[in-house]
């Protein structure tokens, strides 16, 4: 049975944060090559490894097979700009019949191609964990969106609230 928050994702959708950002019903599918892509983030390491463990990411490899559709499709299109990393993650795509998560254009245009579904991530897609201005010295979270706290001065910094 497909659930509607597997997908296969793009690296985009991890520089965006999104997968470090939702909650834990969502299951980020990726290629080797993609995750080659994104553990070059140096900021989100520790968080990604977090995300591996509790299987929230997983890596997985698309088979030969997946990656020369993708390709041949390209070819039919008469454009060749993806990336070897592009081409696995909308071939992981069609592999486990999950829509592609991506903000990239050409690659969802060959998606739509392949009639695979395509998901671009808006607020309105995912339920994330609500953020706000905290103020570590009175131990509150404030509602305006100021750099410092209104009663005590203190900058504020930017803390989930769950
Ligand atoms: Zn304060």
């Amino acid at each position: 049975m497909d659930s509607p928050n597997r997908f296969a994702t793009d690296a985009n959708i991890f520089y965006m944060g999104l997968p470090f950002l939702t909650t834990s019903t969502y299951t980020y599918y990726i290629t080797p090559q993609i995750y080659d892509e994104i553990r070059h983030i140096k900021k989100n390491v520790d968080g990604l490894n977090l995300l591996l463990i509790t299987k929230k990411v997983v890596v997985m490899e698309a088979s030969n097979e997946n990656i020369v559709k993708v390709r041949k499709m390209e070819e039919q299109i008469g454009r060749n700009v993806l990336s070897e990393a592009d081409q696995s993650i909308v071939a992981l795509g069609i592999q486990l019949n999950v829509p592609v998560l991506s903000t990239d254009f050409s690659l969802v245009n060959v998606a739509k191609h392949l009639s695979i579904q395509v998901v671009i991530p808006g607020k309105k897609n995912f339920v994330t964990r609500s953020s706000g201005k905290y103020c570590s010295i009175c131990k509150k979270f404030v509602t305006k969106n100021l750099e410092f706290c209104e009663y005590c001065g203190n900058r504020l910094i930017v803390k989930s609230k769950t």
